[in-house]
């Protein structure tokens, strides 16, 4: 196990990125107005790094750098070959640096260490696996016997703008990044501002791989300005966006005037449902990881377990029992389970759903106050609560923290009438040893993504998304290539075919 990192390590990876300024054009950058902006460490509320607060002129600049870049750079126009190599020089580059990553990845967002280590391997994986599938695009040919070769080609669109939430910042910024350089578009990153750091190292690894300038961009700031500048802009025909479905509906109609192409990951309120036929012992570790890993802060997080009554009370205590002893704490211990939330006003508003909870007469069976020691930090104890019904908020909302509900359920109906009845549909679980009820409910549960006796295991290849309020568009394998592509269909006449000869 990898040694845990001391004062003088943080000191140094936060030197190396501090002040966090844009990268524009192959140049790190301070804003045209010169303002700038603090991120926090959220286990003490420290400020880590002053951060360039991107404006409207900023993003203007990096869109042109971009456009300029897509115009009449090598980029688009390189073999899928050779943008291949220089993917797989950002993967070495982000392998090499893993630790550091990682670090600052802990220190700007909560996140435990050892899981941040596995976030920055799959940054890495990432920008490797689009790599292989740059040089995999292909299209498709329609013979018309003799008369007609038509065929399609995919062509990169033009520059992207990327725009990322603050949970898993790297990892998601690179799930975007990897596949739009692989297609041959260029882009614009605007990163959380809750969580600018890895953005800044990423723009240096990727400027060190041999990237051609302006290619890649980053403008920090808020989303409200430098976001909204980046959806407005006429020069970028692509949104991908990943946060909270209600600034998805924003950015939607901010650049609807446009008819901008979106790709939308939101929010989710993901079931688990375990039946009493199921591998329990499994089936309970993966609940206890499904929720709580990563803070809680994770879009796909089972946050509601649906138990089948006959075994509810056998399987709340147990999970009682686990969730009691999750180890809270420091971020940077590696034996730290669970991290602070990512911010203060997160944390406030995690609380709110506590006290809502208990307001409604769930029963909070685990949970409460933290220990004093955190008390400087953002912490919330992992909480569970119990006697959940489905039109509570807690089993409505996305609470985006170390919070799971526990409903029970009489039989598969029941069971798949509440695992569907939120507005969200991006992933479920089911638990069973009754193969043909596993297959039965993963077909009528609403949802992008179904795993069956699985916790939450990617495999690249598959489409990522979700459905309903959770999202709009799949990623993953060559589905990122439908978004982050145009399909340009040629028709080509082999022969004489009629052309009816109007004026003749
Ligand atoms: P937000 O929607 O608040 O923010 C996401 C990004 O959008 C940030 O960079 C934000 O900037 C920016 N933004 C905010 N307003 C605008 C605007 N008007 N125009 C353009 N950009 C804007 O999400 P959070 O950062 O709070 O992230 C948590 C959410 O992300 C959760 O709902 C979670 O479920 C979702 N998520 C979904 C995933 C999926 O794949 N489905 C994966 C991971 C998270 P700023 O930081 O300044 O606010």
């Amino acid at each position: 196990m990898a040694l845990p990192p001391n004062a003088a390590d943080a000191a140094r990876v936060l030197a190396e990125v501090s002040p966090a300024r844009h990268f524009i054009d192959g140049q790190f950058t301070e804003g045209v107005l010169g303002k700038r902006f603090q991120t926090v460490n959220p286990a003490t509320n420290e400020v880590l790094a002053e951060v360039a607060e991107g404006t409207a002129e900023d993003v203007d600049r990096a869109v042109r750098a971009a456009y300029r870049a897509f115009q009449e750079g090598p980029w688009g126009r390189m073999s899928g070959k050779e943008r291949a190599r220089l993917l797989n020089a950002i993967a070495d580059g982000l392998e090499r640096h893993g630790e550091e990553l990682a670090l600052l990845e802990v220190l700007d967002t909560g996140l435990p260490i050892a899981q941040a280590r596995g976030q920055a391997a799959r940054a890495a994986e990432n920008f490797r696996f689009f790599a292989e599938m740059a040089t995999r695009m292909t299209g498709e040919t329609y013979p018309v016997g003799d008369t007609f070769l038509n065929y399609t080609v995919r062509a990169p669109v033009g520059v992207a703008g990327l725009i990322t939430p603050w949970n898993t910042p790297l990892m998601l910024a690179t799930w975007k990044i990897a596949p739009c350089l692989a297609a041959g578009n260029t882009c614009v990153l605007k990163p959380a501002e809750w969580s600018p750091l890895t953005a800044t190292r990423l723009a240096a690894i990727i400027r060190d791989a041999g990237i051609p300038d302006g290619v890649f961009n980053v403008v920090h700031g808020f989303g409200e300005t430098a976001g909204d500048a980046l959806v407005r802009h006429p020069l970028v025909p692509l949104i991908s966006f990943t946060g909270e479905t209600l600034t998805g509906q924003t950015i939607m109609r901010n650049g609807a005037s446009q008819l901008k192409r979106f790709s939308m990951e939101l929010g989710g309120k993901s079931p688990v449902i375990v039946f009493a036929d199921a591998d329990l012992e499994r089936a309970l570790d993966a609940v206890v990881f499904g929720v709580y890993s990563l803070n809680g802060e994770r879009c796909t997080a089972g946050s509601r377990l649906l138990i089948e009554r006959s075994i509810q009370e056998e399987f709340e205590a147990r999970l009682a029992e686990r969730v009691a002893r999750i180890r809270l704490g420091d971020p940077l211990d590696p034996a730290t389970e669970v991290g602070p939330l990512i911010h203060a006003e997160h944390r406030r508003r995690v609380e709110g759903y506590l006290d809502a909870g208990v307001a409604e007469g769930a029963v909070m069976r685990i949970g409460g106050p933290v220990p004093e020691h955190l008390a400087r930090g953002n912490y919330v104890r992992p909480t569970l609560f119990t006697g959940v019904r489905s039109d509570m908020r807690i089993a409505q909302e996305e609470i985006f923290g170390p919070v799971l509900v526990s409903i029970p359920f009489a039989d598969e109906e029941e069971a798949v009438r509440i695992a569907n009845d939120v507005r969200y549909g991006l992933a479920a679980y089911v638990w069973t040893r009754d193969l043909t009820r596993a297959h039965r409910v993963s077909a009528r549960l609403q949802s992008g993504m179904v795993w069956v006796n699985s916790q939450n295991v990617r495999d690249l290849r598959t489409p990522f998304g979700g459905a309903k309020q959770s999202g709009i568009g799949r990623e993953g394998g060559h589905y990122s290539f439908e978004f982050y592509t145009e399909l340009k269909t040629v028709h080509v006449a082999l022969g004489q075919h009629p052309i009816p000869r109007f004026g003749a």
